[in-house]
């Protein structure tokens, strides 16, 4: 018999580490996982959809969000507030479900004062000049925000032994089957017997 409660499984690391990828390769192989769509006041990107890869908000009403303590989790990251819906998460984990976040480093800290039970995983880059080719060819940034999301990357990087696990993403279906046996791992740790 395994726990009622779902596990909470957090993946982070710095901005252009391929965390997104990662994640919706994940999402592809485990259909009984629940991704845990974040609130952020960032522009839309093209392609991107309200509701699926981010609830997009005013700077106004994501404050009011933070007011009423409905975010489990919230960082200001380049000029703009990320966070994390408390209700989804709790709610979600209690009806024995695993959660999936998708955060920054700050963020992912936060996490870990309220569910120190969660798992910690940094994804981690090849190098820090593979993660600049990765920041500058998604082209989406200007060479100021390019500078800044790479400093935020350096600072992030020393708050990796806060983790639990390390996964070197140097290719997209290695670092996700080694996520896969994370997740499988925590399952077996936790079973009764
Ligand atoms: P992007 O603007 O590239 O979509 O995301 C910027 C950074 O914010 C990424 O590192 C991403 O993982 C992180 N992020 C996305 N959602 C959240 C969230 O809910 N909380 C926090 N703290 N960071 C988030």
């Amino acid at each position: 018999m395994t726990d009622e409660q779902g596990i909470l499984f957090i993946l982070s690391g710095p901005s252009g580490v391929g965390k997104g990828t990662v994640r919706k390769e994940l999402f592809n192989q485990i259909t009984d996982l629940k991704y845990s769509i974040s609130m952020t006041t960032r522009d839309r990107r093209t392609g991107e959809i309200n509701g699926v890869d981010y609830f997009y908000k005013t700077k106004q009403e994501f404050e009011h969000l933070i007011e009423q303590n409905q975010l489990l989790e919230y960082a200001q990251y380049v000029n703009n507030y990320y966070g994390t819906p408390r209700a989804y998460v709790e709610e979600t984990l209690a009806a024995g479900h695993d959660v999936f976040l998708e955060i920054e480093v700050q963020g992912a800290l936060q996490v870990k004062e309220n569910f120190p039970e969660g798992v910690f995983i940094f994804l981690f880059p090849p190098s820090l000049e593979e993660l600049k080719n990765r920041i500058v060819d998604r082209g989406t940034e200007s060479t100021d925000l390019v500078l800044n999301r790479l400093n935020e990357a350096k600072n992030e990087i020393k708050q990796m032994n806060a983790y639990d696990y390390v996964v070197v993403n140097d290719q997209v279906d290695v670092a996700v089957t080694k996520i896969q046996s994370i997740i499988q791992s925590e399952h077996l740790k936790r079973e009764r017997i």
